[in-house]
This record gives C-alpha cells, sequence and structure tokens, in this order.
C-alpha cells in the first residue's frame, strides 16, 4: 500500500513528463521505453519514502535526471541511471535486480553510485588524493561522478530541509570536493552554483550581504555595461556579425572569493567589469577567424593591454574551454575584460564537454560522449594534473576563518586560520602535542610554527623526550593547544620547586638548620630572588647551586637588605624607610614611575606582570621603557623603538621606567640578519654554531643564496642581551661571514 495521495501521484507523473518531453536526447522509442522503464521500477521501489522536506522521495530522482540532461547534456542511460541511483542505496531492489532488467552497464553505473555515497557516510571526510582515486576505481563509467554531482547538485538546492549539523558537512564536502571537481570537468554552471549554495551555509549573513549588494548596484552596473557595448554592437552589426552581448554575471562566491583574496571590498571587486561576446558562426568562415576579427573590432575602438590576451581557441584549456579573452581600456579610464566565443564554446563553457554533442546532427551519442569520457580518465590519470593540482583548487576555495587540513590518512581537521604545525599536533592528541618536534607539510620538513593553509597535508614527528617549550605560547593559536601547554608548563614548574626545596632542606641539614624566615631573609637577596618559591626554582633547574651557602648564612643579614633594596627599587638615600617597606616586597609589581618597575623573571611561566611589545621583541639586557596600556597591561618597548618614541611623546604620563633582573629561565625572541660570501659547509657551519651556542634556541632559519652571496635572517630564544650577543660574536668569527646583526624592527 501506498503512502502518496492522489495530488502527490499526480504530481510525479507530471514531472516525470515534463522531464521525457523536454529531454533532446531520448527521442527514440527505445531511449524512451528505457528511461519510463527505470522510471517505474524507481517510482515502485522508493513508493514508501519521503524525503526530510515531506515530499515523496521519487521527486528527488526525477530532478537529478533533469540536471543530468538538461544541464550536463547526457542520454537516456545517463538519465535512466540518475532515476535509479539512490534504489540499492535505500531501498530492498538489489543490484541483481537491476542487472537483470537493465543489463551489465546500467548496473554497474548504479554500482559505482552507490559505492560513492558508502564512502562518504561511512567516512567522515576524504584526502584529496584517496578522492581522486576513489573515484578512479569506482567509476569505469565517468558517469558515475557526473550523476553524482548531479545528485549533490539537487542535494545542494535542497539543503534547508536538512538538520544544521548536516548542512554544515554537506557544504563543506561540496565546496571542497565536489566544486574543485565540476571546474576540472569543465562544468562551470555548476561548479558556481555548488560553490554559492556552500557559501549560502557556511556564511550566510555574508551570501546575504553580497546578494543584497549586487541588487542595489545593478542599475549602474548596467549603465556601464551599455556605455561601454553600444560602439562595440554598432561596430559588429555593420562587419555582418550576429552574436550577443553581454556583462558577465558574477557569482556570489566568486566574489566574496575574490574579496578575501585582495583583500578589498565589494565594490572594488563588482566594479571590474568583464564582457562576453557570443557570436553565431558565419557560414564558411572558421570560428577562430570569426574570433579574431571580433577582436580586430573592438581594438579598433578601445586600446588594448598588450599583454593580457589568452587565446584558449587556438590551444583549448584541458577540460575544454575555448574562448578568446583580451582586455581593453574602457571610456571610464578602467580595465575591461572581453572574452570572445562562438555560441558551441559558450555551451562548453557553462555546461562542460557533453554539451559538444547538440552540436553534431550526425554524431552518435556514445561516440562523442566516449571521446569527453576518455578525456577526463586521461586528467584523472595524468599523474602530473594529481593531487596537488586538485589541492590548489581547494586553496582556491578558502574562507577566511578557518582551514581544513589533512591527516596523513585522509581525515579533515578543521582548525581556525593562521594555525600552526603544533595546533595540529595538539588537535589531533595533547599527547602528540606535548611530545612534537616538528611537523612534514606536504611531505616537506617544517617547524613547529609553520602556519598551515587549507588542503596541506600534516605529519607530526614527535620525540619521547620532548616536553612542551614555554615558547610554544607564542606561536600555538587554538585554545585547546595553549590551554594543554600552560597545564603542562605549570607542572613543570610545580617540579621545579618541589626539586628546589628538596635540594635546599638536604642542603640546610648538613649545617643542621631548617629552613626558616631567618634564613630565607638571608638567602633571598643573596641569590637576587624575591620570593620562597623562585629560589626553589633556580635551585631546582641548577641555575642557583648553593656551594657557597656556608658563606651566604655566615654573612650578617642587615647588608644584603640595603642589597636587597636597591635590586628592588634603586638606590635610595634614606635607608631608614628601608626597613619598613621591604616587608611588603609585593609592591614593587605596582607600577609607579617614579621608581623603576623591576623587571624580574617571573617563575610562574604562564603569567607575566608585563608583556614584550611585538613591534621590537625586547630581551632582557636592551635599554628599555615600559607603557601601561589602558587595560592596565605594562607593555615592554626598546628605548629606541620608533612606536615606543611616539608614545614618550604623546602619553608621556603612561610611561613606567624599568629595569632588568638577570634572566636564566625564559627566553625572548630576537632577530638577526647575517649576510657573507657562500661556499660549501657554509650553512652548516652556522647551524652548528647556534645549535652550540649555549641558551640560544632556534626557531626560523631562512637563508637565501643568490650568485654566492648569502642573505639570511634568523629567529632565535634567548635569554638577554648578553647570550645574544655572544652569538654574533661567535657567527662573526666564521669565515666568509660578513654581518651579523639584529634586526631592530622586523620589517613589515
Ligand atoms: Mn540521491
Amino acid at each position: 500500500m501506498s503512502i502518496l495521495t492522489k495530488e502527490e501521484k499526480e504530481l510525479i507523473d507530471e514531472k516525470f513528463r515534463d522531464l521525457l518531453e523536454h529531454c533532446q536526447r531520448c527521442k527514440t522509442k527505445v531511449d524512451q521505453d528505457l528511461v519510463r522503464k527505470a522510471f517505474n521500477l524507481a517510482k515502485e521501489a522508493h513508493k514508501n519514502m519521503k524525503r526530510k522536506s515531506g515530499e515523496p522521495y521519487i521527486l528527488h530522482p526525477i530532478e537529478v535526471a533533469k540536471i543530468v540532461t538538461y544541464e550536463i547534456g547526457l542520454g537516456a542511460k545517463s538519465i535512466a541511471c540518475a532515476l535509479m541511483h539512490d534504489v540499492v542505496e535505500d531501498t530492498d531492489y538489489t543490484l541483481e535486480d537491476i542487472e537483470n532488467q537493465f543489463g551489465k552497464k546500467i548496473a554497474a553505473i548504479i554500482d559505482g553510485l552507490t559505492k560513492i555515497s558508502g564512502v562518504f557516510d561511512n567516512k567522515l571526510s576524504l584526502q584529496a588524493e584517496n578522492f581522486r582515486k576513489m573515484l578512479l576505481t569506482l567509476s569505469d563509467d565517468v558517469r558515475v561522478i557526473l550523476i553524482k554531482l548531479a545528485d549533490r547538485l539537487h542535494n545542494m538546492r535542497t539543503l534547508d530541509s536538512m538538520p544544521h549539523n548536516k548542512q554544515m558537512k554537506v557544504a563543506g564536502e561540496t565546496v571542497y570536493l565536489y566544486a574543485p571537481l565540476a571546474h576540472r570537468l569543465g562544468l562551470y554552471a555548476i561548479k558556481t552554483e555548488l560553490e554559492d549554495l556552500s557559501l549560502k551555509y557556511h556564511h550566510p549573513k555574508i551570501y546575504e550581504e553580497i546578494q543584497n549588494k549586487i541588487r542595489d548596484n545593478e542599475k549602474r552596473r548596467v549603465t556601464q555595461i551599455n556605455r561601454f557595448s553600444f560602439p562595440i554592437i554598432e561596430k559588429l552589426e555593420n562587419s555582418g556579425h550576429k552574436f550577443e552581448i553581454n556583462g558577465r554575471p558574477k557569482s556570489i562566491a566568486s566574489i566574496w572569493s575574490k574579496m578575501q583574496r585582495k583583500g578589498v571590498p565589494f565594490e572594488e571587486v563588482y566594479d571590474l567589469m568583464a564582457i562576453r561576446i557570443i557570436f553565431e558562426p558565419q557560414k564558411g568562415t572558421p570560428e577562430k577567424t570569426q574570433c579574431w576579427n571580433i577582436y580586430s573590432n573592438i581594438t579598433d575602438i578601445y586600446m588594448p593591454k598588450p599583454d593580457r590576451i589568452r587565446d584558449w581557441v587556438s590551444t583549448p584549456k584541458a577540460n575544454g574551454y575555448e574562448a578568446l579573452h583580451t582586455t581593453v581600456m574602457g571610456p571610464d579610464g578602467k580595465w575591461v575584460e572581453v572574452q570572445i566565443r562562438s555560441k558551441r564554446m559558450e555551451e562548453i563553457a557553462e555546461r562542460g564537454y557533453a554539451a559538444h554533442w547538440i552540436y553534431k546532427e550526425t554524431g552518435s551519442e556514445e561516440g562523442e560522449l566516449d571521446k569527453w569520457i576518455r578525456k577526463i580518465r586521461e586528467m584523472l590519470e595524468n599523474p602530473e594534473s594529481n593531487a596537488l593540482e586538485f589541492l590548489d583548487e581547494f586553496k582556491m576555495n578558502l574562507f577566511a576563518s578557518e582551514i581544513m587540513v589533512f591527516t596523513p590518512k585522509g581525515h579533515i581537521k578543521t582548525l581556525p586560520k593562521d594555525s600552526t604545525a603544533l595546533d595540529f599536533a595538539y588537535e589531533i592528541h595533547t599527547e602528540i602535542g606535548n611530545k612534537a618536534i616538528g611537523a612534514k607539510v606536504n611531505y616537506k620538513l617544517v617547524a613547529l610554527s609553520h602556519v598551515l593553509n587549507s588542503g596541506d597535508q600534516v605529519e607530526i614527528l614527535t620525540s619521547d623526550k620532548q616536553t612542551p617549550q614555554r615558547e610554544w605560547l607564542d606561536y600555538a593559536i587554538t585554545a585547546k593547544a595553549k590551554s594543554s601547554i600552560k597545564d603542562s608548563l605549570k607542572a613543570d614548574t610545580k617540579n621545579r620547586i618541589q626539586k628546589g626545596k628538596k635540594i635546599l632542606e638536604r642542603k640546610l641539614k648538613e649545617f643542621n638548620l631548617i629552613p626558616s624566615s631567618r634564613i630565607f631573609k638571608k638567602l633571598l637577596p643573596a641569590y637576587d630572588v624575591i620570593t620562597k618559591d623562585e629560589l626553589y626554582s633556580k635551585i631546582g633547574t641548577g641555575l642557583v647551586t648553593l656551594d657557597d651557602l656556608k658563606k651566604v648564612l655566615r654573612k650578617k643579614s642587615k647588608n644584603k637588605w640595603i642589597r636587597y633594596w636597591e635590586l628592588q627599587f634603586g638606590k635610595s638615600s634614606d635607608k631608614k624607610e628601608d626597613e619598613n617597606r621591604t616587608n611588603r616586597p609585593e609592591k614593587s609589581e605596582k607600577f609607579d614611575y617614579k621608581t623603576p618597575f623591576i623587571l624580574r623573571e617571573n617563575i610562574d611561566e604562564t603569567s607575566t606582570s608585563y608583556k614584550m611589545a611585538k613591534c621590537c621583541n625586547p630581551i632582557p639586557g636592551d635599554d628599555v621603557i615600559g607603557y601601561r596600556s589602558e587595560i592596565g597591561d605594562l607593555i615592554i618597548h626598546r628605548s629606541k623603538c620608533p612606536k615606543a618614541i611616539k608614545l614618550m611623546s604623546r602619553e608621556g604620563d603612561r610611561i613606567v621606567s624599568t629595569k632588568w633582573t638577570t634572566h636564566k629561565i625564559l627566553s625572548f625572541l630576537a632577530n638577526i640578519r647575517i649576510m657573507g660570501i657562500d661556499r660549501i659547509g657554509m650553512i652548516n657551519e652556522i647551524t652548528n654554531v647556534i645549535s652550540k651556542e649555549l641558551n640560544v634556541n632556534m626557531r626560523t632559519v631562512n637563508i637565501e643564496v643568490h650568485d654566492g652571496i648569502f642573505d639570511g635572517t634568523l629567529d632565535l630564544y634567548v635569554h638577554s642581551t648578553k647570550d645574544l650577543n655572544n652569538l654574533i660574536m661567535n657567527l662573526i668569527k666564521i669565515k666568509g661571514v660578513d654581518s651579523v646583526k639584529r634586526i631592530e624592527a622586523p620589517e613589515e
């Protein structure tokens, strides 16, 4: 018993009649019978099914069949397959049933379609390379791919009725896999629609905004186009050409993608005019000749840009695209792109190679189609146009706020834009992040700070000896990575303190002492530290060895207190007051621009009371000043930083004078430039010197060699200017090195 109402049944039959009537390529009785037979089977198979929207299910295969024939230009066999594409997957009918009734060929296509769906449903994501391979193995017949594209297009057109999470998944796959595939096959109209629909679901606000702007600007645009076109129309008509001329409509997705890529507002993209001239071939004149005749007519009116001619008439693009493109200077003094093509070329441009068929009066369907299929297979099989090119196309489809990257196994991970290899490592697993030492991006070795792009394939290299580093916080951008690193650093600090505490207790025991406030009053100033924990921490890392503990304990405490005071507040003439104030050392943390703020090394590595300015990257030992921001942060600039000079002149009351204490645990980023004469082994020697230099960690090295001269920049982590100067001295000793300089302000 069917659940369909009488009205629904009538609607189904009406839609099917419509399909048959408008099918240019199934005019023979045999073809019509085939399509009808397929329709009857599908109707029966899906009779108790509804779509999420509440419509009878069979309407979906009918719509897919319409796309297959109207929009891609395929014939009866493909229509039959489109009608039955969900039968084996979703109903009790088996592949054998299909084969018995329709033969091997159609059964094979249905099999391919069923398998493709399976792959997409079971795995969340596919890597481009796998996608291509899968297409090749599952589709002996390229019609499988084309019908799948039609299926996807209809699903995108009706995505409204799906739940939100499903919408996101489908839209994501569409823009990253299906739209590039459609592009590859030369199906421009479908590619454009898929992209627009994906954008509509991914970024509904942006989509709507651009849509509205297009509407608002339409009149102005038409006027511009007309002004440009009238002289051309007149001239071409006088020369006897039959043609259409129109302003090429830009898709919403392509406008958005251009705005993103070039960082320009809507108007700037939209105002770039592109005109298309589609001509009817003149009897006896080759299309190519006519293209150039028209080109000649146009350039009589407008000046062409000499290097902007693209002749895809003589050598069509791999996907079949043919046209002559030129750019000319329009009446408003703006460049206008003009595309010249015949009606046949236009069909191919919009609908792919299958459209070719329409222009062959005698060509049999299979003959022409086979040619196209062979061409596509060649394209997919060609090792030179393989995954990398696919990935490039993916990259063009980027949305600004996020990137999609692949694991070595082909799973997609979505990360915020500007994520680094380190973020990716933590995205996979906290332990992978904690043990990460580097990464391979598209099989190339890179540092953890490497910024990822959409489509990258990323493999993380790990080592059991690795532990999270404080500088990782400088280039981890996801919340997950940051909090994992901080947790681990906090645990480190705690361990260090525990270790230091034990060492100190053991040492004191040798003198029959136990830790007491009296003893700390001696120890803290002696070792240039302010808190007990700081002392423990420095002992724990071995920065304080306690070799002179006996001497320290014996010394009278009073002098030490003065030293301590000086350390905290600078030299003061009024020493009486010192005694009172030293009981509250926290005071020194408060902003006060009369006495210098002490930039001490904070042992809790995740929270510092001051921040280094990104513009000049100060390191301990530099001449610095502090700037108190509106929200209360103290930002440290180098005194010669141009930004600091500006701040000092404008907002003097926010300037805080500052002073360094010794820094031995934390590292700071410094950039140096190194130049000289290249020789064999030079770069090796440079990196050797750096890695041997104590207290210096390399972040990135970038050395270029031109005509025997090398010029490189190094990003390094150092504890202080002292360490940096040592390194610079050692680098300059290398034979051939001409100059080594710290970069004062990173180039913009
Ligand atoms: Mn379907």
